[in-house]
């Protein structure tokens, strides 16, 4: 900044899709490679860091689970703090923002700031994961809608029967009791189950099984997150090496 003159800061919240660097939209990498401050998470395209300018700071507010995340108030002071002092600041997420990303937290205070703030959308996992795989989450007398859920909601009040996909997002840790519930609110044992563990990335696998043997089979092969859920007849579609 020179003369006193004050740059005018803005905050573009960037959906990086899933984790492949091919993922992220035109318009999401226009914004990050001219972004002076990036804001990362533990999920995303982030190869695409490496590719950055010395010169941009690059701040990682990744969050592994069981450990302390940076706060969300202390992630929007941070964007916010940075874009008043006229900075362009990138805060690039995993798959979409508004997927269970906060993104709509992180926009209300950048306004609530004053700070001009563009929202790119971006390749949600809870979609991408599966089809990365060969797994649609509908197709044509399979299944008919599908229903995106977090780990952490009610699962027995889901709207019901094999035609209707379930997807869990972050739904690892409490697999044994999500089961238990889809079981308990009428979904048969026998539902097909599929876990798509690191989407994209190095350790990506895929387990199938069914609602009743979930949660064992999960913990005897070691799943972790992330991972993405799929609970139902799509999964019968998965045709492993195609
Ligand atoms: N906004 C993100 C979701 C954030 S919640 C989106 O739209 O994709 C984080 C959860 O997303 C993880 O717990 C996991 O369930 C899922 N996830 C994100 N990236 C993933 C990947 N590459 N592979 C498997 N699961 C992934």
């Amino acid at each position: 900044m020179t003369d006193g003159a004050r740059a005018a800061g803005s905050v573009a919240l960037i959906g990086g899709g899933p984790g492949d660097a091919g993922l992220i939209t035109v318009r999401g990498l226009e914004l990050l490679r001219a972004a002076e401050v990036v804001v990362a998470d533990r999920l995303g395209p982030r190869s695409l860091l490496d590719g950055l300018d010395p010169a941009v700071e690059v701040i990682d507010v990744g969050k592994t689970p069981g450990h302390h995340p940076v706060p969300q108030h202390e992630i929007n002071r941070i964007i916010v703090g940075r874009a008043l002092e006229g900075r362009r600041v990138a805060r690039l997420k995993g798959g979409d923002p508004f997927v269970f990303g906060r993104g709509h937290e992180e926009a209300e205070a950048c306004r609530a700031a004053g700070v001009p703030v563009e929202v790119v959308p971006g390749v949600t996992s809870a979609i991408a994961v599966p089809a990365a795989v060969g797994i649609p989450l509908t197709s044509r007398g399979v299944a008919t809608a599908f229903t995106v859920v977090a780990g952490h909601e009610d699962l027995g009040a889901l709207p019901g029967g094999a035609a209707h996909t379930l997807v869990l997002l972050m739904a690892v840790g409490g697999l044994p009791g999500h089961a238990a519930a889809l079981i308990a609110g009428g979904r048969p044992g026998a539902t097909p189950v599929a876990i798509i563990e690191d989407g994209f990335g190095p350790r990506e696998r895929v387990l199938t099984t069914t609602l009743d043997s979930a949660a064992a089979d999960a913990a005897a092969a070691g799943i972790r997150n992330p991972a993405v859920i799929v609970v139902g007849d799509v999964v019968r579609l998965y045709a492993p090496g195609r």
